[in-house]
């Protein structure tokens, strides 16, 4: 077993890592306070512009992207470690390397499944950063975690669809430069096979009968970076019939093939957000004192600070192993691996980022640091792409039928 990255993910290490030095971090503050001056806390501000473009210059864009023809045409394994480096600053890295959920997923899905219109239309654009894009599947009435609960209703009518239904938690959706929805829905609700109803079409955001209603919370505040997380209302919103992406009742398993890469991206980043928090932790440990020494003396930050490295370690392996598998044997393959790491990471991740907002006392919880948001988004990913309940169900389900 080798261990070592490769000489293109070093050389790409390399110079993501002084990008984020240089640029990146810097640029927390600057985005925060342009955010604040802006018309709209959704707009996006000049920074994040200004680091696309230096992004781009470098090289350090589109990295997600396996395909080479659209992408960097790196494997898994390769983007894996520079995922978590940009994990580490998960407001302004993801979005200024064009790698930020949902445009990943949503690019994914148009490279493999749109025509070439489409392509045209929506996939150049996202590639090229101009725009930007949501994925609206959870409905607020029922329990979305079962796609087959889904009631948004895609009608045909004659050489349109009419799409009827309620979303929410929909991110991105707030962002005025969030130009089109991919939206998941039924176009045949009463089929006999349950996982043949779903369809996917684009839905532009200027379609009439399209609202995006409000921006939901996330513990109580509103994600400005992510460009929220929107309510949003599909009144009769008529399409080209030739939005539908793939084939009528082919939903469901697109979801499916969006979802693999998707969740892995996310655990990439969370490993970053967890280097990040155990980097604070330590700076914090050995700047601060009470009761007469440093907070780094004390053993209770020792064990703190030893228990969140070897979770790291241990995260790290599983989901560079997963990555492995996804490029030797394909996401089905690696179904386990991939819900293993769904599992495993997040709440890893939050034990060790709440320790760190511990560490921190006050600040931890404050805004001068960026652990309370590294927190709300560690926690969220407990539910959101599939809650955990979920994927303990499915991975136990294909464990114990070994024995039946
Ligand atoms: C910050 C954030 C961003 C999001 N972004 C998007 C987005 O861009 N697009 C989008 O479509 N959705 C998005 N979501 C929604 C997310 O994907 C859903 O919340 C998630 O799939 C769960 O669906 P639900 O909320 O309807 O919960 P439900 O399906 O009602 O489930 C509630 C709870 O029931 C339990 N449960 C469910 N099934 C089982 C089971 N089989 N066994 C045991 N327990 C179970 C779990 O604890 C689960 O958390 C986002 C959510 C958040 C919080």
């Amino acid at each position: 077993m080798d261990f070592a990255f490769d000489a293109r993910t070093e050389e790409l290490r390399a110079k993501l890592l002084a990008f984020m030095d240089e640029y990146v971090y810097p640029a927390e503050a600057v985005a925060e306070e342009q955010r604040a001056a802006l018309a709209s806390p959704w707009d996006t501000p000049a920074v994040v512009e200004e680091l696309k473009a230096e992004a781009r210059r470098q090289g350090l864009w589109n990295l997600f992207l396996p395909d080479s023809e659209y992408g960097a045409g790196l494997t898994n394994l390769q983007y894996a470690p520079l995922a978590e480096i940009t994990g580490r600053s998960p407001q302004l890295a993801p979005t200024a390397l064009n790698c930020a959920a949902p445009d990943t997923g949503n690019m994914e899905v148009l490279t493999q499944f749109g025509d070439e219109r489409q392509k045209k239309q929506w996939l150049q654009p996202l590639l090229a950063g101009e725009i930007r894009s949501a994925f609206a599947m959870t409905e607020p009435e029922v329990a979305s975690s079962d796609a087959t609960n889904i009631t948004t209703y895609i009608e045909k009518d004659g050489d349109e669809y009419v799409v009827t239904g309620r979303k929410w938690y929909i991110s991105g959706a707030m962002n005025p430069d969030c130009k089109i929805f991919i939206v998941m829905g039924k176009t045949d609700p009463d089929g006999d096979d349950l996982r043949r109803q779903q369809s996917m079409v684009l839905v532009p955001r200027d379609t009439p009968g399209v609202t995006v209603k409000r921006a939901m919370r996330v513990f109580g505040y509103e994600d400005h970076s992510h460009g929220g997380h929107a309510e949003v209302v599909f009144d009769h919103a008529r399409v080209p019939a030739s939005n539908l992406i793939g084939e009528e009742g082919g939903g469901f398993a697109i979801a499916q093939a969006r979802l693999g890469p998707g969740r892995i991206h996310h655990c990439m980043r969370l490993i970053g957000m967890a280097e990040r928090a155990i980097e604070l932790m330590c700076r914090r440990a050995v700047s601060r004192t009470a009761f007469g020494k440093a907070l780094a003396q004390q053993g209770v930050v020792h064990n703190w600070i030893a228990d969140a490295r070897v979770t790291v370690e241990q995260l790290r392996l599983l989901v560079l192993k997963t990555a492995w598998l996804m490029d030797t044997v394909g996401n089905r393959g690696a179904h386990t691996e991939i819900q293993s790491i769904k599992i495993a990471t997040p709440r890893a991740v939050v034990d060790i980022i709440d320790r760190a907002i511990q560490l921190h006392g006050a600040g931890g919880v404050s805004q001068d640091f960026p652990l309370a948001e590294l927190y709300a988004g560690a926690r969220t990913l407990m539910i959101a792409d599939g809650p955990d309940e979920v994927h303990q169900r499915s991975l136990a389900r294909r464990e114990l039928k070994k024995y039946l």
